[in-house]
């Protein structure tokens, strides 16, 4: 996911020194920042001994962090340690930050995030997209990203690259929507229609919900299926902590997956699909009231007041995800099936059905499903922290920067 935005900073300067030197002390100084990333303020005998460098080497390494903004030091260790006390270093909270946009069929959302995993700035724009042409949309999104690139600037904070979740299919260039059928766009490279030079990476909303879970679920296993909703509904498959992305970077498409060959007509030219059962605007007509703004809500509160019609829609939705899945169960024998997105927050209504419905139809024992805590903003999350792993995984890129 993030293979893009890596090529675009590797081509940025670094010191010159002979490929396999220069990368090898790219790869150590990212170890340095995978390492304080996930143990929390290390000092460096114990960045040192996480990583299996000498203190002197990593201290070199860390020094060249510290200068580049990326790394902080937070003052002596609590004393009482045998030895010399060493400062603990923690992960910048000024400098890079990830820019993560989603543009959703009724809004248009921005956030940047710092280096920690923290959110420190967001914008949201409620409204429908659908009709609406491509340039004027993301026209709209570009003023959304200048006002928290200038609010995370006030902060100390500056954008090292824009990460985009867009309800469609995209190109593996990282850039082009190949098709949005919920927003009625075709082939539309986001990267001429975006002005400013951060470096880009689109990509699919369930994508990026799939990698949010990845990243920041807790207890979240390296096999999973993650499932969400929108208007539509997506699908994300990772295998051994990697997305699965397919040949052309279609893969996931959950929505497309056909519940019944003669069912109604869908967007994508198909019949029958899972989104004409599950997805928002189904459940909706199914409980018989009309699409709109904050229906999600309204489907929890009258599915919570007991409201049969409701529940009987959701009942039906999650028999629909439940047959979907079992195929994609039944192929790629996942540790479990998260449920994210819009279907995290009608989760008691759904999952009984989505349960008994997979046990009853899947060849091994039946998988486990988990809810999403991160619920409808894993897109928008998945999308900022991509491009703060992607600071992680290759610091050297962004030293020097902005
Ligand atoms: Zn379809």
């Amino acid at each position: 996911m993030t293979a893009p935005l890596n090529e675009a900073h590797s081509t940025s300067p670094g010191p010159r020194l002979p490929d396999t030197q220069q990368g090898m002390r790219r790869r150590n100084l990212s170890r340095v920042m995978h390492a304080v990333n996930a143990e929390g303020p290390l000092s460096r005998a114990a960045v040192a001994s996480h990583i299996g460098l000498t203190r002197a080497a990593v201290s070199t390494l860390v020094d060249e962090l510290i200068r580049s903004g990326l790394l902080e030091e937070l003052g002596p260790e609590r004393p009482g340690r045998v030895g010399r006390p060493g400062s603990a270093l923690a992960l910048s909270g000024r400098g890079p930050a990830g820019i993560g946009a989603e543009v959703g069929v009724d809004h248009l959302a921005v956030c940047a995030v710092d280096l920690r995993g923290e959110v420190r700035a967001r914008a949201v724009r409620h409204g429908v997209n659908r009709s609406r042409s491509p340039e004027s949309v993301i026209g709209e999104l570009t003023t959304l990203v200048e006002q928290v690139v200038a609010t995370a600037a006030q902060d100390g904070l500056w954008p090292a690259g824009l990460a985009v979740a867009v309800p469609g299919l995209v190109a593996r260039d990282a850039r082009t929507v190949v098709r949005a059928p919920n927003l009625d766009w075709h082939d539309t490279d986001l990267g001429a229609l975006l002005s400013g030079d951060l470096p880009l990476t689109v990509d699919n909303e369930a994508n990026f919900g799939g990698l949010a879970e990845l990243w920041l679920g807790e207890g979240t296993p390296r096999d999973f299926l993650h499932v969400s909703a929108e208007i539509g509904i997506g699908g994300a498959v990772v295998v051994d902590g990697r997305l699965l992305r397919g040949t052309r970077g279609f893969a996931g498409e959950l929505g497309h997956v056909p519940v019944r060959p003669e069912g109604p007509r869908c967007a994508c030219g198909g019949r029958g699909c899972l989104e004409q059962y599950a997805g928002e605007e189904a459940v909706l007509r199914a409980a018989g009231l009309t699409p709109g703004e904050d229906r999600v809500d309204l489907l929890a509160e009258r599915a919570a007041a007991g409201d049969k019609d409701v529940r009987r829609a959701l009942r039906g939705a999650g028999t629909a995800l439940g047959i979907a899945l079992t195929g994609a169960v039944n192929l790629l024998d996942p540790q479990t099936v998260v449920v994210g997105g819009a279907l995290a927050g009608l989760a008691p209504w759904l999952l009984p059905s989505l349960e008994r419905e997979l046990a009853r139809r899947t060849a091994g024992p039946a998988c486990s499903v988990t809810v999403s805590r991160l619920g409808s903003e894993g897109p928008l999350l998945g999308a900022a922290h991509s491009v703060v792993r992607g600071v992680l995984d290759d610091p050297a890129a962004v030293a020097g920067r902005p």
